[in-house]
């Protein structure tokens, strides 16, 4: 059987090339970047040229990249590592909705420990409005964290606004979590004024377990790892050489096929969405119809479980999700959609299809006659209906 993965936002293969500039950091060039020999030095000097690139990319210096383990450290080391820094200066965390567990869960721990927090709504095609973000802002906000883009639905938040009211009427730093924009879109943080950004390389073709923050300079954030001086004394503990290699060279393809990949992705699954429109009318595109990331097609097929839906195309070879890939397996509707206005049980009626640099038309072709047939099959069996 056929095996179609239609799941790019929850990971992506590393990419062959990738792979072989890493495999000598497992072995011949193991040295520890932090030792004062050559072999040290030498693996030193490819973490700095992988921030380099990272930094280029997003028109950072190289000092203000921190290497992590991944997108949820980085969230984790934007909303805590700020709040406790800056706690003398004030107490209130700014937020949406709509964003990942990593900052939401790090928001709800804030919260318990004597910060005030915002949950900005959005409207419903999950955008959080410039104005919510105004409104909401106190003399002591401290920070203001909005994704760049959601994982779920795909809907691309108006940043550079929201950077602008956050500048111009208080002090608060602002984090975007871009780990699902990076991939596709253009940031420059020096253009739209962010100071903390979150990304990830597992979601660019890159392995797994490594990630970077950007950090302006100047911006205080107190470390939540202790042990050795590395990264500036911003993050503790051996670096990750073959991780941090490898994120580097994946960001560089990014940068050179981005602007390509976008076009050819969206052209694919604007052609799916348009299949999946004709084929069930009742099918409801959630998001944005336009201001979303090229790879994503949410759709609420009402009366259908989005779980039974994903385990019976698993069964036709097609790999999807409902909801984030970190809340499926739970039960609960997402919040992203449940924030979006839908009812607890539409939004659990929702599947995810994100496409990826490998997609081709043949696999959304095939992907689609096994919506038909596992649609029509469930349909007949759904409770829901
Ligand atoms: N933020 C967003 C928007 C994500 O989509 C994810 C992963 O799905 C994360 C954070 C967490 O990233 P990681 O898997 O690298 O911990």
């Amino acid at each position: 059987m056929k095996q179609i993965y239609l799941d790019y936002a929850a990971t992506t293969p590393t990419r062959k090339e990738v792979l072989e500039e890493m495999l000598p950091f497992f072995r011949e060039k193991f040295g520890n970047p932090s030792s004062i020999h050559q072999l040290g030095q030498e693996t030193r000097a490819l973490v700095e040229e992988s921030r380099e690139k990272v930094a280029k990319a997003l028109g950072a210096n190289p000092e203000e990249i921190v290497f992590t383990s991944g997108g949820t450290e980085s969230d984790n080391m934007a909303l805590k590592g700020v709040a406790l820094s800056r706690r003398d200066e004030g107490n209130h965390i700014i937020t949406t909705l709509i964003e990942h567990h990593a900052v939401l869960e790090a928001a709800i721990f804030l919260e318990k420990e004597g910060f005030e927090v915002t949950y900005l709504p959005v409207d419903k095609y999950g955008i959080v409005h410039p104005d919510e973000v105004k409104k909401a802002l106190r003399k002591e906000t401290i920070l203001v964290s909005v994704m760049h883009a959601n994982n779920e639905v795909g809907t691309i938040e108006p940043i550079e606004e929201i950077a602008q009211v956050v500048k111009e009427h208080s002090d608060a730093y602002l984090h975007t979590d871009a780990v699902q924009s990076v991939g596709y879109l253009d940031i420059d943080v020096e253009k739209i004024s962010i100071d903390l950004l979150s990304l990830s390389s597992h979601k660019f073709y890159g392995p797994k377990g490594v990630g970077a923050i950007y950090i302006r300079k100047g911006v205080r954030i107190f470390p939540f790892m202790h042990g050795g001086a590395q990264e500036n004394n911003r993050r503790a503990g051996t670096h990750n050489v073959p991780g941090i290699v490898g994120l580097g060279k994946a960001f560089e393809f990014i940068i050179q096929e981005k602007a390509e990949l976008r076009e050819r992705v969206k052209s694919l699954r604007d052609f799916f969405i348009k299949k999946v429109k004709e084929e069930f009318p009742d099918a409801e595109l959630a998001g944005h119809p336009e201001k979303r990331l090229p790879n994503n097609a949410n759709f609420i097929f009402p009366g259908v479980e989005g779980e039974s839906l994903v385990l019976a195309m698993d069964l036709e070879g097609v790999c999807i999700s409902s909801g984030s890939a970190c809340s499926s397996g739970a039960t609960k509707p997402s919040h992203v959609l449940l924030a979006l206005g839908y009812s607890p049980d539409k939004a659990r009626c929702c599947a995810r299809f994100t496409l990826g640099k490998d997609t081709t038309l043949d696999e959304i072709e095939y992907a689609m006659e096994a919506l038909k047939k596992v649609l029509s099959k469930l349909r007949q069996i759904s409770p829901l209906t």
